[in-house]
């Protein structure tokens, strides 16, 4: 089983036992993070699997308006200030990177199944979007490093990932938790504290699943 030590702050963490799923969880009180054991993750391969049922492409419109509410929400109000960005962990079909080129940015992707060629490299973005990724992290602040890396000064790192309940009785309820490559979640406070770890300015956040970093450097 994993140390009791939250991945976000490094503070102790308490075992939430998830009977129905027969799963465990870390759940630390200071930031909020709920973690999936290391012994309950399912293999590469089969996330890969998981990620390739999903239908997001440019002609599901469900999939497209919710990228497009993303975009008006936590994108558009700094619009003046971006030019280029990365889709960080854009899928099969890299759907938000072909809205942000239609809004005249210009667009790296990278996903470590899909678009693997780390194009960031020796690079800053005005822009990194993480849509429908973070939840899949294991190693969450690690990765949060690594964008905080690439983001230009005064540049934007907006997130989406549902934010979970926070009382652990409707969290062993929430069906968000039953994907198996789910494996960390997070609420406006997670990030918050993610935040000042790294120099970064929690700018907006909504209730529900968006929420806006600026690189304080
Ligand atoms: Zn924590």
């Amino acid at each position: 089983m994993d140390k009791a030590i939250c991945k976000i702050c490094g503070s102790r963490t308490s075992v939430l036992p998830d009977q129905q799923l027969n799963r465990i969880y870390h759940l630390c009180d200071r930031c909020d993070y709920i973690s999936l054991d290391a012994g309950c993750r399912v293999a590469p391969a089969a996330e890969k699997r998981r990620y390739l049922e999903h239908n997001n492409t440019l002609a599901n419109q469900g999939y497209v308006r919710m990228f497009q509410e993303f975009i008006a929400a936590a994108i558009l109000p700094h619009r003046d200030r971006i030019t280029t960005a990365l889709d960080f962990g854009c899928g099969p079909e890299a759907v938000l990177a072909a809205l942000l080129r239609r809004e005249g940015l210009m667009v790296d992707i990278y996903d470590p199944y899909f678009a693997p060629e780390q194009v960031y490299r020796g690079k800053s973005y005005h822009l990194i979007t993480a849509t429908e990724v973070f939840e899949h992290l294991h190693e969450p602040l690690e990765t949060a490093v690594l964008l905080k890396k690439h983001l230009a000064p005064q540049g934007i790192l907006a997130i989406m990932t549902l934010f979970h309940p926070q009382d652990p009785g409707q969290f062993l309820h929430w069906w968000y938790r039953h994907d198996c490559t789910h494996t960390g979640f997070f609420t406006p406070r997670t990030f918050s504290v993610l935040a000042q770890k790294l120099s970064l300015r929690l700018l907006w956040a909504n209730e529900k699943n968006i929420c806006v970093l600026e690189n304080a450097c």
